[in-house]
């Protein structure tokens, strides 16, 4: 054990002297770079992206960690999940590994280790090995659909992921649940530069054979389309061709059928060739401006693949039908109004699309409900985000953020208070930052930020992006953590930096500005019912079931529910889900812009420590006792440092603790004497043992 000051680092930042930021970021610099990449704060580990693959993974290290107890060797991945599992199988306590960080600080490589640490401990046996397969093989679908290039990450996972792993009695798994949070679909049809679309469209043209090519109607040629950017194509180190072999095996290995698979392909060429369906002006006999469509194969395509009239699809695509009580009225789209039509329905289609790919893996790993299981989850999702243009996207991945902060405070102290009451000690209230106020702000029923776009979405009448702006600043002229131009000339405080068409919302990382441009329009998510009735109508084996809205029976119905409530809503099962269990935490930080391995940018660490709050973590922590050992290996270590415990002692563990303790007069504050473990509050108290300790040897 170097839990303790040396050449790279103390490995427990609860042990930090002096405790601020400067020492934390120097810690974890001194460590990055002796390539020691995890550190401890008590039971929650932190992981810095080595962007090397170091020689610390693999069946050996598995079964060392698999051996020892959490704080006998180097922090690791491997021991927080061994005691994840441990816990599971014999305390019979559903775990969940909460893994956080911004985009690509390595929380995906951080679930896929903990999974094939757990898959390779726990059970054996045909049966279980087919199981294991099959959610192991899960990662390289939803990676192919879900993740793309970006310019933070190659790999970059825009969607979030929430995963239970099912486990019967004796700890082999029986199979699992899939959840999906929010796929970026706006990267179907648009993406930044330097970025690419969804990695599975580029893996399609290059790894299908001819027939495939052809039977989906696609060129090999990706420059042909218009929904890949141009000016990347090709990632380092990433074969599209074989990647598309690997995710089709995986797909079959699942237990997709091959017609299934066909279907999955089948649409998502769809989706590429809509991107190529051109519009442009045409008058009418009356001479107002509508679209039309110039290319006329790709329409005949395109439906011929949907199983659909050509002529239907170029109707939804460019017109509009208005019903009123009497008639239906037909109008024609402008052109902007017939590609913004076009990118919604292939936009719409993807992300249906993934969702179905999602359910249908569950269907194949899902557990009867009639066997009692274990649970371990596994959350893989983006961490607070703050950029140079904060939009509707951001605001719910933040909010989503401020719930996990929430759950991290009252499960982190509601752990030690436990743990306390487990061993018989006396339990003092900690002070932290309660954010419930902030998640309030957001998610009230009726009267949070949500619920006002609610409401403005739904309001009839002009709605626009600003009038649910002024409703905001109206409302929350005075809240403590809104902050608007409105509420600033009320207080007489003027801040350049903040447009008019901007709110600021203080989070417990940090203030966010959000420009509501596109709030009222990204919430509402509506499809023209002319799209879904189409798409409801072909003939195609998948594709309908997509949009089970297009069902003219089902028009009346009401509205589907906003982007908004439905995400409030999910966040809210997973709050209930994460609530139910024992949380083990894994942070992620990225250590540079550059996906370099050896470079470490203080700045760039200090403002995700900030975000993590690494700091306040270490002050719960250490709030109480910052140290706490079994008595056992406490005292094989510091047993020299007393003559009654040294060279022999015969009594028992805690007796052997109490006697070295009472012979360096150490005083009863500082100390506190559990059941099985000893509790030391300062740290500095373990530097001096380690201090004499060392002067012995
Ligand atoms: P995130 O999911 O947080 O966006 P990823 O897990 O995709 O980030 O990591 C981004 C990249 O960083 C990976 O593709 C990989 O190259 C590298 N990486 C992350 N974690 C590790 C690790 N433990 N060892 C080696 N490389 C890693
Ligand atoms: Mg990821």
């Amino acid at each position: 054990m170097a839990l303790l000051e040396n050449s790279v680092g103390v490995e427990d930042l609860v042990l930090l002297e002096p405790l601020d930021e400067e020492s934390l970021l120097k810690n974890l610099q001194l460590r990055y770079e002796s390539r020691e990449i995890y550190t401890y704060i008590g039971n929650v580990l932190v992981s810095v992206n080595p962007y090397q693959q170091l020689p610390i993974y693999g069946p050996e290290f598995i079964a060392k960690y698999q051996d020892f107890t959490f704080y006998e060797l180097k922090p690791h991945i491997y021991a927080l999940a061994n005691v994840a599992y441990q816990s599971l199988k014999f305390r019979d306590q559903d775990q969940c590994i909460l893994i956080t960080g911004e985009s690509g600080a390595g929380k995906t490589e951080a679930s896929k280790l903990v999974m094939s640490y757990v898959a390779a401990v726990c059970g054996k046996g045909e049966q279980v090995n087919s199981v294991k397969e099959q959610l192991l093989q899960s990662n390289p679908v939803l990676e192919a659909f879900g993740n793309a290039k970006t310019i933070r990450n190659n790999n970059s996972s825009r969607f979030g992921k929430y995963m239970d792993i099912e486990f019967d009695f004796k700890g082999s798994p029986l199979g699992g649940v899939i959840t999906n949070y929010l796929l970026e679909k706006s990267r179907v049809v648009k993406q930044l530069k330097g970025e690419r679309n969804f990695h599975i469209f580029y893996q399609l043209l290059a790894g299908a054979d001819e027939q495939l090519l052809k039977a989906l109607k696609l060129e090999r040629d990706r420059s042909g389309y218009a929904y890949l950017n141009q000016e990347v194509s090709r990632v380092d180190q990433m074969d599209d061709a074989s990647n598309f072999k690997a995710v089709q095996s995986a797909m079959t290995v699942i237990g997709f059928s091959e017609e299934e698979i066909r279907w999955v392909l089948e649409v998502t060429a769809m989706v590429l060739k809509l991107g190529n369906v051109k519009l442009s002006e045409e008058f009418q006999a009356n001479g107002i401006s509508a679209s039309g469509i110039c290319d006329g194969r790709g329409v005949q395509e395109i439906g011929e693949m949907m199983g659909l009239n050509s002529e239907e699809l170029e109707r939804a695509l460019c017109s509009r039908t208005m019903e009123t009580a009497k008639e239906k009225v037909v109008t024609a789209l402008s052109v902007i109004q017939a590609k913004y039509a076009r990118d919604a329905l292939a936009k719409n289609i993807y992300s249906r699309l993934f969702n179905w790919i999602v359910n249908r893996i569950n269907e194949s790993i899902k557990v009867g409900t009639a066997e009692k299981k274990k649970v371990m989850g596994v959350l893989d999702i983006y961490g607070f985000e703050i950029l140079e243009d904060n939009s509707f996207e951001q605001f719910v991945i933040n909010y989503c953020n401020e719930k996990l902060q929430q759950v991290f405070i009252e499960l982190t102290l509601k752990e030690e208070q436990e743990e306390y009451k487990r061993e018989g000690i006396p339990w003092k209230n900690v002070d932290f930052f309660d954010n419930s106020v902030i998640c309030n702000l957001i998610e009230r029923n009726q009267q949070g930020i949500l619920a006002m776009l609610d409401e403005e979405c739904l309001r009839p009448g002009v709605v626009s992006d600003s009038t649910f702006l002024s409703k905001l600043n109206q409302l929350f002229v005075k809240h403590s953590h809104y902050e608007s131009k409105v509420s600033q000339y009320a207080q007489r405080h003027y801040d350049r930096t903040m447009d008019l068409n901007c709110f600021r919302i203080c989070h417990y990382a940090g203030k966010v500005t959000y420009n509501v441009t596109g709030f009222i329009d990204k919430n509402n998510d509506l499809l023209f019912r002319d799209l879904s009735q189409a798409m409801w109508k072909a003939q195609h084996p998948l594709l309908p079931s997509l949009f089970p809205e297009g069902d003219p029976k089902q028009a009346s119905l009401k509205r589907p529910p906003t982007a908004g409530s439905q995400f409030k809503s999910s966040v809210a099962i997973l709050m209930k889900n994460l609530y139910s269990k024992n949380p083990n935490y894994i942070r992620c930080i990225k250590p540079n812009e550059q996906q370099q391995r050896g470079q470490f940018s203080s700045e760039l660490v200090a403002t995700q420590a900030r975000y993590l709050g690494l700091l306040e973590n270490v002050r719960v922590r250490r709030a109480g006792y910052a140290f706490r050992q079994a008595y056992g290996l406490f005292l094989q270590r510091y047993r020299l440092l007393s003559r009654s415990t040294w060279p022999h002692w015969n009594g028992g563990d805690r007796e052997g603790v109490e006697k070295l303790f009472e012979e360096l007069s150490m005083s009863s504050e500082e100390v506190a004497f559990g059941k099985t473990k000893i509790f030391i509050r300062s740290p500095k108290t373990l530097f001096y043992l380690e201090e004499q300790r060392r002067l012995r040897i």
